[in-house]
C-alpha cells in the first residue's frame, strides 16, 4: 500500500509540468475499413515516459489524472496535439477523423463544448472531423449536464463514440437518443471471437442493434487475420488493432500510411 501511495503522489506532482513542458505526448492509431480497404480514422493516444518512472500507462495516469483534477489540462493538451498532427491527414481521400478520449469530468465542466470548438477553430479541423470517444459509464449519473454537453457538441458537427462497448453499466437510453453515432465493441469479445460462441452472439446482437439505430460499429483489439476475417463477414468491416497497425508516433504515420494506408 506504502510502495502503492508513493508512486501515486510521485505521477500526481508531475502530472503538470509533465502536461505543460509537452513530456506527456500522442501516438495515433489508425482505424481501418477492411472492406473498403480504406483509413476511417486515427485514435490519439496519450503517451508519457519519465526518467524516474519509466513509459508509464494511459490508463493509469489518466486515472490518477482524474482523480487529482488535472484530466481537463490533459484533455485539452491531447485534443490540441492531436489536431496539429492530423492536419496533414485531412486531404486523405477518405476523409478520415480524428478521436480523442474524453473523461466524465470534462463533460461536466461548463465551458468544455465551447474550450473545444475554438481550439478546432485555432487548429483549422471541421468538427465534423472530430470524434470524441467517451465510456458507458460517464453517460449515467448526471445525465442532465452529460446530455446537454453532448448535445451542443452534436449540434455544432462533432460526433461521439462509446468506447470500451459492453465492460460498462449501459444504460441503452442513449443509443437511441441520437447523441451517440459510433459503437466501439470492446477488445474483451474480439479476443475470442473465432472460438467462443457466446462472443459471436454477443458481437452479432450489437452489430444488428446499432444497423438498426444507424449507428456505426468499430471493433478493438483486432490481433489475427481470423478475428478480421470473421468480423468482415459478420457486417463489422471497421477495426482497430495491432494487425492492421499498432499506435505509432505521430512522425512515422506518413511513412506507416505510404506502406500500408490507402492515401
Ligand atoms: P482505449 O481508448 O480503449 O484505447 C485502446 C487501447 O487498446 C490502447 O491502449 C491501445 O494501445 C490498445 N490496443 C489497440 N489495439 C490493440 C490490440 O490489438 N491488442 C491489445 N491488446 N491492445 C490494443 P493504451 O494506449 O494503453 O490506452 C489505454 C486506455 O487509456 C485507453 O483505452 C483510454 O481509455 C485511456 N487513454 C489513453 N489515452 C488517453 C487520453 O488522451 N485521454 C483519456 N481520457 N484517456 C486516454
Ligand atoms: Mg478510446
Ligand atoms: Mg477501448
Amino acid at each position: 500500500i506504502h510502495e502503492r501511495t508513493l508512486r501515486e503522489y510521485q505521477i500526481e506532482s508531475k502530472l503538470p509540468s509533465a502536461i505543460e513542458s509537452g513530456e506527456i505526448k500522442i501516438h495515433f492509431q489508425p482505424v481501418v475499413d477492411s472492406g473498403k480497404g480504406q483509413i476511417v480514422g486515427f485514435e490519439a493516444l496519450a503517451r508519457w515516459q519519465d526518467d524516474e518512472l519509466g513509459q508509464l500507462p494511459p490508463a493509469e495516469f489518466v486515472r490518477i489524472a482524474t482523480a487529482s483534477g488535472h484530466i481537463g489540462a490533459l484533455t485539452l493538451m491531447v485534443l490540441r496535439l492531436a489536431c496539429d498532427a492530423f492536419r496533414p491527414y485531412l486531404q486523405l481521400p477518405s476523409s478520415p477523423y480524428v478521436a480523442v478520449n474524453v473523461s466524465v469530468s470534462d463533460l461536466y465542466g461548463e465551458c468544455f463544448p465551447d474550450t473545444l470548438m475554438s481550439i478546432l477553430e485555432e487548429e483549422g479541423i471541421p468538427p465534423q472531423r472530430l470524434v470524441l470517444e467517451v465510456t458507458e459509464d460517464m453517460l449515467l449519473g448526471d445525465t442532465a449536464t452529460v446530455t446537454a454537453a453532448l448535445a451542443r457538441l452534436r449540434d455544432n458537427g462533432v460526433r461521439i463514440a462509446i468506447d470500451d462497448f459492453g465492460t460498462g453499466y449501459s444504460s441503452m437510453s442513449y443509443l437511441s437518443s441520437h447523441m451517440v453515432n459510433i459503437i466501439k465493441i470492446d477488445q474483451s469479445f474480439v479476443r475470442r471471437i473465432v472460438t467462443k460462441e457466446s462472443d459471436q452472439k454477443i458481437v452479432r446482437a450489437i452489430v444488428s442493434m446499432a444497423a438498426d439505430l444507424e449507428l456505426s460499429v468499430i471493433t478493438e483489439g483486432v490481433e489475427t487475420e481470423a478475428q478480421l476475417q470473421f468480423l468482415y463477414r459478420h457486417d463489422c468491416a471497421m477495426a482497430q488493432g495491432f494487425l492492421l497497425s499498432r499506435p505509432l508516433p505521430v512522425g512515422q504515420l506518413q511513412a506507416w500510411l505510404a506502406q500500408d494506408g490507402d492515401q
